[in-house]
């Protein structure tokens, strides 16, 4: 029997990855889009044929409802969320009706129109925030430090209630830092892999960062799509902690990921006072050993091969955009010309 997923965030990062495991895995992928002017499409584009997208928004329980009438899922994986710490000090009450109070509109989408569906809710390690305890294990108590780890713990909690009141099968995954070529330009991994391709190339020339000695646990985006899988395909439903079991500062991702291009990282790294998050969080380093355990987790790429990884595919981009950025400029030379 063909299962029917339907995922929350498919045009983010961890929805591109979890649709593709789920494709291979003989699932039919729905996934949910909110309307933007300008649809951002890049992560799904090669697979945008084999799955079917359902307009809607978290915000809107409405729409919720008439994706999962549509659907008709097995499970629900709600990915989407205003995802980025620091927006959520420029916008913390649209993070907390996104990421927090679009947990129950999606819960309660399920209850009235698919209760039989199970439910994964993307929870984050920013609900440790102020650590009370390292690592950090799902029984740690969460002290968030922005206000979008307060609306994961809103979203954290909402998800436990439902299971535990409604005896929904609902899962939370607790997931450390997990990162991607398909990562948002604007998280630190992403901007250092981006500015190395583009220092690179010649096309830039210094890259401003803020606290160096900042430590994450930092894993790959794939590993962890295959955690979010097997908690759904468990006898009970239950959170876990999804990370790599290892720290590393930021400086250590700036230095591998500009010597594997050959390059020395104090030749151009400036530090700048305006990247300093208002409140940073503690030691971020997660135990993932209930989730090895209980659902035979592993993880296949390591620190340094995802940071090289990174840097290579954004090379390729840079190269591509200044390749196409000399045929526009040759070709408006040449109208001009004539
Ligand atoms: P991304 O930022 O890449 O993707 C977020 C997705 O949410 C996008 O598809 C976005 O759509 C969608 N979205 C945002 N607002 C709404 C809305 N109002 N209605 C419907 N869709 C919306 O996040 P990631 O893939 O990195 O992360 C996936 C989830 O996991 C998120 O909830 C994130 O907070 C959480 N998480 C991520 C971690 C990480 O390290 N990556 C760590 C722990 C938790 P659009 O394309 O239109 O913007």
């Amino acid at each position: 029997m063909v299962k029917n997923a339907l995922i929350t965030g498919i045009t983010g990062q961890d929805g591109s990855y979890l649709a593709e495991l789920l494709l291979e895995k003989g699932y039919k992928v729905f996934g949910l889009r909110r309307r933007t002017s300008t649809p951002m499409m890049e992560n799904i584009e090669h697979i945008k044929h084999e799955i079917e997208l359902v307009e809607g928004d978290l915000q809107d329980q409405g729409s919720l409802i008439e994706a999962v009438k549509k659907s008709k899922p097995d499970e629900v994986y709600n990915l989407a969320a205003q995802s980025f710490v620091g927006t959520s000090w420029v916008q913390p009450v649209l993070t907390g009706q996104t990421t927090a109070i679009g947990v129950t509109n999606m819960l309660e989408a399920i209850r009235t129109a698919r209760p039989e569906a199970r439910f994964y809710q993307a929870s984050s390690s920013e609900m440790f925030g102020k650590v009370v305890e390292t690592p950090q294990r799902e029984s740690t108590p969460f002290y968030p430090r922005s206000p979008y780890g307060v609306a994961k713990v809103y979203g954290h909690w909402i998800t436990v209630n439902y299971r535990e009141s409604y005896d929904m099968y609902a899962c939370s995954g607790i997931l450390f830092n997990h990162e991607s070529p398909r990562r948002g330009i604007e998280f630190v991994t992403r901007k250092v892999t981006d500015a190395v391709a583009k220092i690179k190339l010649g096309l830039q020339h210094e890259l401003r960062m803020g606290n160096l000695d900042a430590k994450r646990d930092w894993g790959f985006a794939g590993d962890y799509v295959k955690a979010m899988w097997l908690m759904l395909q468990q006898d009970q439903p239950d959170d876990y902690v999804i990370s790599t079991g290892e720290t590393h500062t930021v400086q250590e991702l700036v230095e591998i990921a500009f010597r594997h291009v050959g390059l020395n990282w104090e030749d151009h790294v400036v530090i700048d006072p305006r990247f300093v998050r208002p409140a940073e969080v503690d030691l971020l380093l997660g135990d993932n050993s209930k989730a090895r355990k209980k659902l035979g987790w592993n993880l296949e790429v390591d620190f340094e091969e995802l940071v090289k990884m990174m840097v290579d595919s954004d090379l390729q981009k840079a190269m591509v955009n200044s390749k196409l950025e000399k045929a526009v400029a040759i070709s408006s030379l040449q109208n001009t010309k004539a």
